[in-house]
């Protein structure tokens, strides 16, 4: 059996805990290798060596850790088929997925290549006489990440792709579920000439979290996972003095208008509810059709369209969405389809006696689709996070808007319509962070901002663009006078710009 270690100081640090997680291969239900589990004393072990990398990775200039960055990205272009191989073998995701997931991580490094000019700062000539005032942005330290099973790669350089190119060092806590790919991060950090210490990855579970809230010396904490737990990283995290961006869970929303281009609409929301076998927190579960019309049409159209998805191994190129990560998450989705019989929606496509022959022990489920879904239902109001798409019927746009904007979620939605001025005043109105107007996973691009509102995120820093260097940046002003002739008396009164 394989077993991951840790990767500290630039080398792998074997575990001694005697703790381990089981890393399977969705496609086949085996586990294919163990993943050690953290002690303390490793964590501490990797926040030395990131603490003393720090001190001359923040004095390299910003070019330089430029640099790095640049051949970060050409090493990951090099290396893109071996790790989509690897990610897509012990997520579940198909191979195109797998690619997309590295794809949308290396745009944050294209983003960071620029850092530069986005560390210039800002500069004030004679803010009064003989005084000048500048501002610079300085890094935090040592920083740590935690991050979700279902964006292995893409989630670790939301955070660290930015965090390392201001010049924090970085302890990266990737899921226990797929932690090959993090680790070959960074592996391809350091070949692209990351000093060691600088991009740490230690593995674990709820120990290896609370030894990271914990430690006195790690600055920052950004989280990405499900919403209690994003909440409880929040509330110790921050009680500890440390900063906090913790994103959560979500259940988006795609509101159809009776003008949308409905062949499209159709297609759009069958990609964003079924693929990645609904494992997206970009996901489209829940769609809004605007009256009885569209609602029946609407219906009919997925229903046809669910019978062309094909559900395969993920290394199937035809396949549209392969496995689910675990045999837990698979049963946890088909125990929310019976809830959602039992509360009363009505089940129109079932997906839970999908198998795929040869893989029967894989972690299978087929597409499942629901009708006359309420809001005072759980299955409505919980995040299923798998292959179901639930219809939630409106009358007039103001319920559907109404719906995304009281959910206890807020990550995103999506309105489809040809009306501009409705598309414009439901963008402005709704109570949700990321909003597509006919983009079905409005999913912002690198150099803006991702982040969803109410229980989708704790916290009030975005992930990536401007807003990621401000969470791993603290600002320094510095008011300095060089006063021409005599420096005049003592003040005792506050100084002013009169
Ligand atoms: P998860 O919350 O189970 O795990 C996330 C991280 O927390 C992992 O590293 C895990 O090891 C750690 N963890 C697990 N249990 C813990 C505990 N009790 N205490 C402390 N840490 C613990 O999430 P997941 O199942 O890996 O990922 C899916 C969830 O992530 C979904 O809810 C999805 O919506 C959410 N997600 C959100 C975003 C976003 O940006 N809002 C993006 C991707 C995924």
């Amino acid at each position: 059996m394989r077993d991951i270690a840790h990767f500290v100081n630039g080398q792998a640090l074997v575990g001694t805990s005697g703790r381990f997680g089981d890393v399977f291969n969705p496609n086949t239900g085996e586990v294919q290798a163990r993943v050690q589990f953290a002690t303390d004393a490793e964590l501490d072990a990797a926040v030395q060596a990131a603490a003393k990398a720090q001190i001359g990775w923040a004095a390299t200039n910003p070019q330089r850790r430029a640099r790095v960055m640049f051949e970060f990205k050409r090493l990951i272009e090099r290396d893109m088929n071996s790790l989509a191989e690897i990610l897509s073998s012990e997520h579940g995701k198909v191979i195109a997925d797998s690619k997309g997931d590295i794809q949308r991580g290396l745009e944050v490094i294209e983003f960071a290549c620029g850092i530069p000019h986005i560390l210039k700062g800002e500069y004030t000539e004679g803010a009064g006489p003989g005084i000048d005032i500048y501002s610079m942005r300085q890094p935090l330290g040592v920083v740590a990440g935690i991050t979700p099973f279902n964006f292995p790669a893409m989630i670790p350089m939301w955070m660290f792709g930015i965090a390392i190119a201001v010049g924090n060092s970085f302890i990266l806590k990737p899921s226990e579920k797929d932690p090959t790919v993090p680790v070959k991060l960074a592996e391809l950090m350091m070949e692209a000439g990351a000093p060691e210490g600088v991009l740490n990855v230690i593995h674990g579970d709820k120990s290896a979290v609370d030894a990271i809230l914990n430690h006195p010396d790690i600055k920052a904490v950004s989280f990405v996972g499900s919403s209690d737990i994003a909440h409880y990283v929040y509330q110790t995290g921050t009680a500890n003095g440390k900063r906090v961006q913790a994103m959560g869970g979500a259940k988006n929303h795609g509101i159809v208008l009776p003008d949308a281009d409905m062949d499209q609409v159709v297609k759009d929301i069958s990609g964003a509810a079924f693929g990645s076998a609904g494992e997206r927190c970009m996901a489209l579960p829940v769609v809004v059709p605007v009256g009885k019309h569209t609602a029946d049409d609407l219906r009919e159209r997925m229903v046809a369209e669910i019978a062309t998805l094909k559900v395969g191994v993920s290394t199937d190129a035809d396949a549209h969405y392969g496995p689910v990560v675990s045999a837990a998450h698979r049963n946890k989705i088909a125990d929310y389809i019976r809830l959602g019989q039992e509360e009363g929606a009505e089940l129109v496509v079932d997906g839970r006696d999908f198998a795929l022959q040869g893989y029967e022990k894989g972690f299978f489920i087929g597409p499942s689709l629901f009708d006359g879904v309420k809001v005072g239902m759980k299955t409505y109001q919980e995040e299923i996070f798998g292959p179901v798409l639930q219809i939630v019927r409106a009358e007039t746009l103001e319920d559907a808007m109404a719906l995304p904007s009281q959910h206890q979620y807020g990550n995103g939605v999506a309105i489809f319509t040809r009306n501009g001025r409705a598309a414009r005043e439901f963008a402005s109105r709704v109570n949700v962070g990321m909003v597509g107007i006919n983009v079905p996973i409005p999913v912002p691009v690198a150099y803006h901002t991702f982040g969803g509102w109410k229980r989708s995120a704790f916290g009030d820093t975005n992930q990536h663009g401007v807003e990621g260097v401000k969470f791993y940046t603290k600002v320094k002003t510095v008011t300095a006078r060089w006063p021409e002739g005599d420096v005049g008396d003592s003040s005792f009164v506050i100084p002013t710009m009169k």
